[in-house]
């Protein structure tokens, strides 16, 4: 087996006709189908079930495709494949193995305008960072793991690491590349074989990764995906011959799957939710920490596990944080995710504008007072204002549940030790940002937070070689870096 490329094969061409979307930056086409199936053993393939859902384009609330629904006999099939492709991928010269994997990161950047176009109208962020943020860091992933590959006996060493077998992954709708690519590169690198289920309302761009997969060769079966909603998840998870579960999403599914899976003997990690403290101490500068506040929140309209959703400003800088926050607030451009200067695009669904509207409700009736930026939105689609709230206690709704959304509690302390008693005091345990001249300051907070991930005068970097992931309820297990592979291997000593 070693990587040949090949054309892709057109998924259900016998469905109709493709359209295009030619009002793409930069006049990139981005055709797609009217109807999508699963990839399955390295073909597109009509659902056993028959079953389709409607893709959104949440910027216009118009049909994009339709996308498979896995039944229980979908994913059984899907299965399958990665179980008759492991002993064969598993045995493959781990070099051999890299090869596919640089493939398929060089593919990515080959199709990168094309994939970040896609990635936009299908979930509604702003093109800027689908195209500087998503696929590029998804190619990143390839080509870090890639490097792993046939590196893995340093990664601990004088043990030995062996594939676990078929994994089963769950993504989220906030990144839907780069979560397939997080999951993915470890996964085959490792020499496991996958079943990808995307999240309902973004799968256009696994698919079309999966169309890339065809193209590079990978061999049948090493990658399949799934789409469909909760219940192809939970069948996915429960699946005899599934031996590991990635999963990132919400801490109540979270919870739901580890629950069902105790006792099975299924390797288990999980990326859930977010609570994240954004401290800015007075000895910060203050515009670069606003700065940071806006991308720690407003980013992918909050829709980022780990954003900076509650902000705490030392008392004595508070009036002019909030002052200039206002300034950077009001400038963002809230709009059509397909211009390159705007800042907010829509939210990703009908259903999660609700709950944020909900919680904005929330905010409004337990007290707190509420600002929201003056931007008009456009009349179609699934909009919501940058939004934040000050005079916001710690027992609030607010300042207690995760939002996904564009909305930032800010409250004050007075002394480091009130910092990080407050910034601590989460169910959670995510991320956190420290804003601080001090050095000494910055090491002696982000040592004290309780958080997989703290950013010191920065907020929302990621990097490939560095592990990811949660302390408490926002799950357990790290992706990236050495670290996550440890994820993907059974250790013999
Ligand atoms: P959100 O509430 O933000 O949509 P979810 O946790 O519901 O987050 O969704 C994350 C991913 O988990 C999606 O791919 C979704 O289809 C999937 N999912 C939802 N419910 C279940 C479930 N009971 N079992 C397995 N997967 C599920």
């Amino acid at each position: 087996m070693s990587p040949s490329p090949k054309t892709a094969s057109k998924p259900e061409l016998d469905f109709g006709n493709a359209w295009e979307y030619a009002a793409a930056p930069e006049g990139t086409k981005v055709s797609i189908e009217p109807k999508y199936g699963l990839f399955v053993n390295g073909e597109f393939c009509a659902p056993r079930s028959k079953r389709y859902m409607d893709s959104i384009n949440p910027a216009t609330e118009e049909v994009l495709s339709k996308v498979a629904i896995a039944n229980q006999a979908d994913v059984d099939k899907a299965v399958a494949a990665a179980k008759a492709a492991f002993p064969k991928w598993k045995r493959l010269k781990p070099s051999e193995r890299a090869k596919y994997l640089f493939r398929i990161a060089r593919r990515i950047q080959e199709r990168a305008r094309e994939l970040a176009v896609l990635e936009t109208l299908d979930g509604g962020k702003p093109i800027k960072e689908s195209r500087d943020v998503d696929i590029p860091e998804a190619a990143k992933h390839f080509f870090y793991h890639a490097g792993w590959a046939d590196k893995l006996d340093y990664v601990f060493p004088g043990r030995k690491g062996t594939p676990i077998g078929v994994c089963a992954q769950i993504i989220p709708w906030n990144f839907p590349l780069l979560m397939a690519a997080w999951k993915i590169a470890p996964a085959l690198a490792c020499g496991n074989t996958v079943v990808l289920k995307p999240a309902e309302t973004t799968s256009l761009t696994a698919l079309r990764l999966a169309e890339i997969f065809q193209e590079v060769g990978l061999p049948p079966g090493v990658v399949n995906i799934v789409t469909g909603a909760g219940n192809t998840g939970a069948a996915l998870a429960a699946h005899k011959d599934v031996k590991k579960l990635a999963f990132t999403g919400s801490t109540g599914v979270g919870k739901e799957l580890a629950r069902n899976l105790a006792g099975s003997g299924k390797r288990l990690t999980l990326e859930l939710g977010g609570k994240s403290p954004n401290i800015i101490f007075e000895d910060a500068s203050i515009d670069q920490a606003v700065d940071g506040v806006v991308q720690g929140i407003y980013f992918n309209q909050g829709h980022v596990c780990c954003a900076g959703s509650r902000l705490f400003v030392q008392e004595g800088v508070m009036d002019e944080v909030l002052a200039r926050l206002k300034v950077r607030i009001e400038s963002l451009r809230v709009g059509d995710p397909l211009d390159k200067n705007t800042d907010l695009g829509a939210i990703n669904s009908i259903g999660q504008l609700a709950t944020i509207k909900r919680y904005i409700e929330a905010g409004n009736s337990e007290g707190a007072q509420m600002f929201q930026s003056a931007a008009k939105l456009p009349k179609h689609g699934y909009w919501c204002k940058p939004t934040w709230f000050t005079d916001v206690q710690p027992s609030h709704t607010i300042a207690r549940e995760e939002i996904f959304g564009p909305v930032l509690s800010v409250m004050s302390f007075r002394t480091p030790e009130e910092a990080l008693m407050r910034a601590n005091n989460t169910p959670y345990g995510l991320a956190a940002g420290v804003w601080t001249d001090k050095g000494s300051k910055i090491f002696e907070i982000a040592s004290r937070l309780k958080a997989g991930v703290v950013w010191c005068n920065s907020y929302n970097r990621f990097d490939a070689a560095s592990p990811f992931g949660g302390f408490k309820q926002s799950g357990f297990g790290r992706e990236g870096g050495r670290q996550g592979l440890l994820s993907y291997l059974e250790l013999k000593s």
